[in-house]
C-alpha cells in the first residue's frame, strides 16, 4: 500500500513529462469538449455554422476571390513575470507574420511538396492593430495587465481525479492529462481554482475583451502547468469556432460566447524571435501557433478532424489523416521536414499526411500553407458570423455613432424581402439610407428618406451592412439575407 503511494507522484510527473514530449499542444479540442459538455447546442451550432460557410463559399464571388479583407485586433499581454511580459516589437513581429501566412507570402511555402503547393490558397486577409479602441479613443492595439495568476491553466492534483483518470485511460498519457487538465465555463469556476477562459476576464486575473464583433482579440500570457517543481507548457494556445450561422437562433446559449471569442496563445509561442525559456523553444518557432488558432478562430479543424481515418475535417482538398497515428514533434528533437513526407496514416486515401498545412498536427515547424477550400471557409466566416469585424466602423467610428448603433435596429435578420428599419433617440427622417456589401460596394441608395423598410429582393446571399447616414453621423447595423 505504501509503495503504491509513493509511485504514484513519480508515475503522474513520467505521465505529464512525457505528454509534454510527445504531443504538439493545442487545446482546441479540450475547449470544445469543455463547451459541448456545458452547452449541449454548441456542437450542432458549430456544424451548422459550418455547413453555411461551405455554402457561401460555393456561391458568394467574395468568399472566393482573394481581395483583401482587413481585421482590426487588440493583443492583450497578461503578465506574471517580466518575461510574459512581451515587447511591441513582438507583438509587431506576430502581425507581420500573419500577414504572411493569410495573404501566402511566407517564403517557406516554396518548401511544400508540389502537389500541395498547387492548392495552396491565399485568404487575403491583412491584421492591423487596432488604432481606435472601443470607446473611440487612440490606441496602440495593444493591452498589458500585470496579474496575480501565475498560469492560465489549470492541473487538478486531486489524486482521487488521477486514479479514476488512470483507471479509465490506462497508458494513454494524452487521455490522462486531458483527464487532470481541469477547464470551462461557470459551473467549473464554482469549484474554485483557475479555468480556461479565466485570461478572458477581468474579475479573475485576466482582461475582458473589447468588443469580440468588431474586433479580434489574441491575448498572450503563461500556459504552463506547475508540476513538483517544474513549470512546462499544458498546451501552446486555443481558440472556438465561430458559431453565428445567420439561421441559427442566439437564444439557445444561455452563456454569452462573445465573452470567449478570440485566440489565446502562450507567451513563449508569439511572435518569432520570441525563444522563450521553456520546454516550448523551438518547437513552436516562427510564430505559426497563433496562424494556427486563427484557423480555429475562423472555423477550421485540424486536418485529422481529431478522430481516425473515417473522421474528416469537412474539407475536400485535405487528405484525411489519423489523429492517433499523427507523428508529435519533440521540442528537443525537431524534425526535419523531408523526414515527415513518408507520413500517410490513411493509406487508402490517395495522398500521404499533409504536413504542410497550418492545421495538420505533425510538426508546426514543417507548416507553411492553407488549402484553397480552407481558405474559402474562412472567407465565407469572415464575410459571415465573423462579419463585425470587417465593418469600418472600428477605426471611423465616433463616440455618439458607436452609441447611436445601440437604438438601431433591422428586422427580420436574416431576411429574403423587406427590411424593416427602426432608430431610437433620432428622427430616422433625417437618415439617408444605403446598404453596402461585405466589401464595401454600396448596393442600394435610398434616397426617399424617412422610409423604414427597404427592398432587399434582388439581393444574392450573403452578409450586407446597412448604414444610416445624415451629415456627419453614419450608423451601421450587419444584416444576413437568404435568397
Ligand atoms: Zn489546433
Amino acid at each position: 500500500m505504501t509503495k503504491k503511494v509513493l509511485l504514484l507522484p513519480i508515475f503522474l510527473l513520467c505521465c505529464v513529462q512525457f505528454s509534454v514530449a510527445q504531443h504538439v499542444y493545442c487545446g482546441h479540442q479540450r475547449a470544445m469538449n469543455n463547451l459541448a459538455n456545458q452547452i449541449p447546442s454548441f456542437k450542432q451550432a458549430v456544424q451548422q455554422t459550418f455547413a453555411e460557410a461551405k455554402r457561401t463559399a460555393q456561391t458568394n464571388a467574395a468568399a472566393r476571390s482573394n481581395e483583401l479583407l482587413q481585421v482590426q485586433v487588440v493583443v492583450h499581454i497578461v503578465h506574471n513575470t517580466d518575461v510574459q511580459n512581451i515587447s511591441d516589437d513582438l507583438v509587431a513581429e506576430q502581425i507581420a507574420i500573419l500577414n504572411e501566412d493569410f495573404q501566402s507570402l511566407n517564403a517557406d511555402q516554396a518548401n511544400a511538396r508540389d502537389m500541395y503547393k498547387e492548392i495552396a490558397g491565399n485568404a487575403g486577409i491583412e491584421f492591423v492593430l487596432a488604432s481606435t479602441d472601443p470607446d473611440g479613443n487612440p490606441t496602440s492595439g495593444i493591452t498589458r495587465t500585470a496579474t496575480e495568476v501565475e498560469t492560465f491553466v489549470a492541473l487538478d492534483l486531486d489524486f482521487a481525479a488521477i486514479l479514476e483518470a488512470s483507471a479509465e485511460c490506462g497508458l494513454d498519457f494524452t487521455c490522462i492529462q486531458e483527464k487532470i487538465l481541469v477547464g470551462g465555463l461557470e459551473e467549473n469556476i464554482e469549484a474554485g481554482g483557475v479555468q480556461m477562459d479565466d485570461v478572458k476576464r477581468s474579475d479573475r486575473g485576466g482582461i475582458d475583451p473589447w468588443d469580440t464583433e468588431r474586433y479580434l482579440n489574441i491575448w498572450v500570457t503563461n500556459l504552463n502547468i506547475d508540476f513538483l517543481g517544474q513549470s512546462m507548457p499544458a498546451i501552446l494556445g486555443f481558440a472556438y469556432p465561430p458559431v453565428g450561422a445567420p439561421n441559427w437562433p442566439d437564444e439557445v446559449f444561455e452563456e454569452d460566447l462573445s465573452a470567449i471569442a478570440g485566440v489565446v496563445v502562450h507567451h513563449e509561442a508569439f511572435g518569432k524571435s520570441n525563444a522563450g525559456d521553456g520546454l516550448i523553444g523551438s518547437l513552436a518557432d516562427g510564430g505559426r501557433t497563433t496562424t494556427h488558432e486563427l484557423g480555429h478562430y475562423f472555423g477550421l479543424r485540424h486536418i485529422h478532424g481529431d478522430g481516425g481515418c473515417g473522421e474528416d475535417d469537412g474539407i475536400a482538398d485535405t487528405p484525411s489523416a489519423d489523429a492517433s497515428q499523427q507523428a508529435q514533434a519533440d521540442p528537443e528533437n525537431l524534425p526535419v521536414c523531408e523526414d515527415l513526407y513518408s507520413i500517410d496514416t490513411c493509406p487508402d486515401d490517395d495522398r500521404p499526411d499533409m504536413v504542410e498545412n497550418y492545421m495538420d498536427y505533425n510538426a508546426i515547424t514543417c507548416q507553411n500553407l492553407f488549402t484553397i477550400e480552407q481558405v474559402e471557409i474562412m472567407r465565407a466566416m469572415l464575410q459571415g458570423p465573423r462579419a463585425g469585424l470587417l465593418g469600418q466602423q472600428v477605426s471611423t467610428s465616433t463616440a455618439e455613432e458607436i452609441a447611436a448603433t445601440q437604438g438601431f435596429e433591422v428586422y427580420p435578420n436574416p431576411t429574403a424581402n423587406s427590411l424593416n428599419l427602426s432608430l431610437a433617440g433620432y428622427n430616422l427622417a433625417d437618415f439617408e439610407v444605403r446598404v453596402q456589401n461585405i466589401l464595401g460596394a454600396t448596393v442600394t441608395v435610398n434616397v426617399a428618406k424617412g422610409n423604414t423598410q427597404i427592398d432587399m429582393s434582388n439581393l444574392n446571399s450573403g452578409v450586407y451592412l446597412v448604414n444610416l447616414v445624415k451629415e456627419d453621423l453614419q450608423i451601421v447595423k450587419k444584416v444576413s439575407v437568404l435568397n
